[in-house]
């Protein structure tokens, strides 16, 4: 059984060959920690871990490494910092936290390594030293560019000539750079801004550099898969490959590079200012992160996915059905069922499937029912018992207002030594898929 992806660099769909097949190895580009997880970040989220899952299935006797990292220096870690007056090492905790939190939410296993950027500078630093060695970067006036008409193949995974990347999109301006499309390696750090000590002069990494870097000290500079979200190409992902290459003076970076295509809100493109920005923590009163895992694999990868309620609806019905055959059995997945996902992750045919193992479990058809279990659990569905997603449906039904309002009866009811009200009340929050916890004569809570 071949495992087919789409590969962005080749623009087609080819059966993937790992390079050890005993040692298979991705890096997926993680978040910025500067502001809340929205749905547009949930989608790659979700993707790799489905991807990371089909791989340790596949290969059993191999070793899948997932890296995926924290980018916890960028500008606009600073920007959000200075605006909110809160410190760049506890707002990036803060929002590192509340990350792990919605992955765990989405049903995602955790990555294998997950590496934050300021804890590899030496790694960085060493980087630039071989792209300043090998004549592919220099250094001007506390920066250093990396000069991309030296790079011959720059432009290959985006299909596009360098003069045309260039005229496409913004590219910062500066006399500092010998050309205009020259990135960033390493510049010079405001008063008061995180910098790090470097033979270029005080400063910090470009954001590209990093993934360059962590990617090369976990995976080595050849690996297999490479992934991320479409807006990631240009020039993320293009200058990704820019470095590692000519750093290393090799042929290839990564094999196979996956994107994942935009999500829209409504059809339209979500932003703060269009006010439909929607955080994954706001998901969360309403409904099962399950719910929201199926409604993203209900549409292909490669393509656009439109975020609306009725889809989260018609997520919502599947699930209640599918669970009538929920089991704690580790039924085997059979070939026939995973042939979907072999095809270049054909969840929506996948799906589809369900629903037929679903009519025939029905009809009493047990292996079917089954097959089914099994195949929700693949796609990372099926992680909460029956109870837990029957108790977990009532989630939405209790406002913050109302959880604050039991929380204080059931102090009242503590204080008296009203025990049986007190354990009442929390076993009725608990129904309700509210975790409550009692620390130094604090109640806080928090939905599951
Ligand atoms: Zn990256």
């Amino acid at each position: 059984m071949a495992l087919k992806i789409s590969n962005t660099l080749t623009r087609s769909k080819e059966k993937f060959i790992p390079i050890d097949e005993k040692n298979i190895r991705m890096y997926v580009c993680g978040p910025t920690v500067y502001d809340y997880p929205h749905v547009g970040n949930a989608r790659p989220l979700i993707v790799f871990d489905l991807l990371f899952r089909l791989l340790s299935k596949i290969y059993p006797n191999s070793k899948v490494i997932y890296v995926r990292n924290i980018t916890d220096i960028d500008d606009k870690i600073i920007e959000a910092s200075n605006k909110s007056k809160i410190s760049i090492q506890d707002l990036t905790d803060k929002v590192t936290k509340d990350f792990h939190d919605d992955c765990n939410y989405l049903g995602c296993l955790n990555p294998t390594i997950e590496p934050k950027a300021t804890e590899h500078l030496n790694e960085m630093i060493n980087l630039i030293k071989k792209l300043i060695q090998n004549d592919f970067a220099y250094e001007s006036n506390g920066h250093v560019y990396f000069q991309v008409t030296k790079f011959k193949k720059y432009g290959n995974l985006s299909n596009k000539k360098i003069e045309e990347l260039i005229s496409g999109s913004r590219v910062e301006v500066s006399d500092n750079k010998k050309e205009p499309g020259d990135f960033v390696l390493w510049k010079p750090s405001k008063e008061n801004e995180p910098s790090w000590d470097s033979p270029f002069g005080k400063g910090r990494p470009g954001w590209h550099l990093e993934c360059s870097a962590m990617s090369e000290k976990y995976l080595g500079n050849h690996f297999d898969i490479h992934g991320g979200g479409l807006d990631l190409i240009f020039p993320h992902h293009e200058n990704e490959i820019a470095q590692s290459v000519c750093a290393n003076n090799n042929e290839k970076f990564s094999n196979y590079w996956l994107h994942n295509g935009y999500v829209t809100v409504e059809k339209q493109k979500m932003s703060k200012s269009l006010g439909n920005f929607i955080s994954i923590n706001e998901l969360k009163k309403n409904y099962n992160g399950q719910v929201v895992r199926l409604a993203m694999l209900s549409t292909h990868y490669t393509q656009p996915f439109d975020w609306n309620e009725k889809i989260l609806d018609v997520s919502q019905k599947s699930l209640d059905k599918w669970y009538e055959f929920y089991s704690d059995d580790k039924e085997e997945i059979s070939e026939e069922n995973l042939k979907f996902l072999l095809d270049d992750l054909n969840t929506p045919l996948m799906i589809s499937n369900i629903h037929e193992l679903y009519k025939k479990a029905k009809n009493g058809d047990s292996l079917s029912a089954k097959q089914l279990s099994s195949s929700c659990k693949i796609l990372g569905l099926f992680n909460q018992t029956h109870d837990e997603w029957k108790n977990f449906k009532n989630i939405g039904k209790i406002t913050a207002e109302e959880i604050e309002k039991l929380i204080s009866e059931r102090d009242k009811a503590r204080s008296k030594k009203d025990y049986k009200t007190s354990d009442e009340i929390r076993d009725l929050l608990v129904s309700k898929g509210v975790l409550i916890k009692d620390k130094d004569g604090i109640t806080t809570w928090e939905y599951k």
